[in-house]
């Protein structure tokens, strides 16, 4: 990493590559879905903005002596359902825009599916991919120590997101529990998700995100009277969400017929990608382009591949206005956290494609870090075969939820979810009171 000075300012936050920034679509989406449900104005001013908004400006040495001032920051939306709760996102696109529109969404998707969590989401503005391990390493120790009491094991935890990896998460949980009396270091565990397994993480959580995405589509299909079997999928993203997508939708035996990410895209007219072959190359390669089995093709004819299912499972804002022509998958499962733009969404509703919302397809993560916090408080290990049980029942509830909720709201599904999730809070709300 090279830098000018002894100590170098954080690098400026990317903008936005489409107009309404995240922050006022997920505005604009809450307060849709508030009008729906005729959410009082005193509950709606409160979750209208985060409880708090946490900075931290941080200096770390970098491997050639030099210091590096790295931005983190950690929004804190909603705690009224239990402890807040959300990713730590790695990206250079990190800032306070992002991340209250994301510490909003984990809100409504913990209130969603039933988990005791409230919402919260953080980052640190910076590309891992151009640091060191050691220096990685450094960076996430003094984020987590600037953090301070921000973060605690009932109050604010962190998971892994774009960019961050369980490791990462294993110095966050190492680091916090360094800080804290001797006495209670064994307790703190359970203050980061995500973990290695070896570090108390559950078995499970690596395809959590993934194995929701699946069981998500499988609900859906049963409503239609269809099974994941002889489906087929184009996924964008083949990071931890994406990776561990295909590789569940193809152990029920769904065809991925093209797979796209940062480096390009991959696609094949007859037959599947074979997601462990393609994760053997991006492992070598650093990415899916130039995969032999495959055909190289465009971004463009990436989004235009013909298949039953499309899945975006990499960042926000790509399926947008001007790709919708070329999409000809009937079902949208958004993988990645808006995902789909404003424009978009309405075009495709309009002509009749299913979109089942991020804060449905997604919530594996956050339901498998919560058994994840419970085994850790209670000194226990889940089977595996217990885990997929649990999330697979938390996911098909809150798909039938959704499902009641469209029928009698007469709304699109992402109306739906937020729906419930605010109807969840409202019911909170209303028996416990505004404090003082
Ligand atoms: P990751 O960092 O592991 O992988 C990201 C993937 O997106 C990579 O394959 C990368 O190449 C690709 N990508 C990045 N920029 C791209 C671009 N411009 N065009 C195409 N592809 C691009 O991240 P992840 O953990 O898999 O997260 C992906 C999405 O899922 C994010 O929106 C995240 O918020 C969401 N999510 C993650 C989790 C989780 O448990 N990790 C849980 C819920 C939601």
């Amino acid at each position: 990493m090279t830098t000018t000075g002894s100590v170098t300012d954080p690098p400026a936050p990317q903008s936005s590559t489409a107009d309404q920034s995240l922050y006022d679509t997920a505005t604009a989406q809450f307060e849709r879905a508030a009008e729906i449900i005729g959410l009082p104005v005193e509950y709606r001013t409160i979750l209208g903005s985060p409880k708090n908004e946490i900075i931290v400006n941080f200096p770390v040495r970098l491997d050639d002596g030099r210091y590096e001032l790295f931005r983190g920051y950690r929004i804190q939306h909603n705690n009224l359902l239990g402890p807040y709760k959300g990713g730590m996102r790695f990206s250079l696109g990190v800032d306070l825009d992002e991340v209250k529109a994301l510490a909003t969404w984990m809100t409504w998707k913990t209130s969603l599916v039933n988990v005791p969590f409230g919402g919260a989401k953080g980052g640190i503005t910076f590309d891992p991919s151009l640091y060191s391990a050691d220096e990685r390493m450094r960076i996430v120790r003094r984020f987590t120590h600037a953090l301070g009491n921000n973060i605690g094991p009932e109050h604010d935890i962190p998971a892994p997101d774009l960019g961050s990896t369980a490791n990462d998460m294993v110095w966050m949980m190492d680091t916090f529990a360094n800080s804290v009396d001797g006495s209670e270091r064994q307790n703190v565990k359970r203050v980061v998700t995500g973990k290695t397994v070896e570090c108390g993480g559950s078995l499970g959580r690596d395809k959590a995100t993934g194995q929701g995405v699946a069981f998500a589509l499988a609900h859906h299909l049963e409503l239609e009277g269809r099974v994941v079997d002889g489906s087929t999928v184009a996924i964008q993203g083949f990071g931890n969400v994406g990776e561990h997508t295909a590789r569940v939708l193809h152990a029920m035996g769904a065809e991925v017929r093209a797979v796209a990410d940062h480096t390009g895209a991959i696609a094949v007219d007859q037959g599947a990608i074979d997601p462990e072959q393609l994760w053997q190359w991006t492992s070598q390669n650093g990415g899916v382009d130039g995969f032999p089995s495959a055909d190289s093709v465009t971004v463009d004819e990436f989004f235009a591949a013909d298949v039953d299912v499309l899945i975006p499972a990499a960042i926000e804002k790509q399926v947008t206005a001007e790709r919708v022509p070329l999409i000809k998958a009937r079902i949208i499962v958004e993988a990645a956290n808006g995902p789909t733009t404003p424009d978009a969404e309405r075009m495709l509703e309009a002509a009749g494609v299913v979109i089942l919302p991020d804060v449905f397809a997604n919530s594996g993560g956050v339901a498998v870090s919560y058994f994840e916090w419970v085994q850790n408080k209670m000194s226990q290990q889940w089977a595996l075969t217990e885990v997929d049980y649990r999330l697979r029942q938390l996911i098909w509830d809150a798909g039938d939820r959704i499902e009641a909720s469209r029928k009698s709201y007469e709304c699109t599904r992402r109306d739906a979810a937020y729906a419930v999730a605010l109807d969840r809070l409202r019911q909170v709300y209303d028996q416990r009171g505004i404090f003082p």
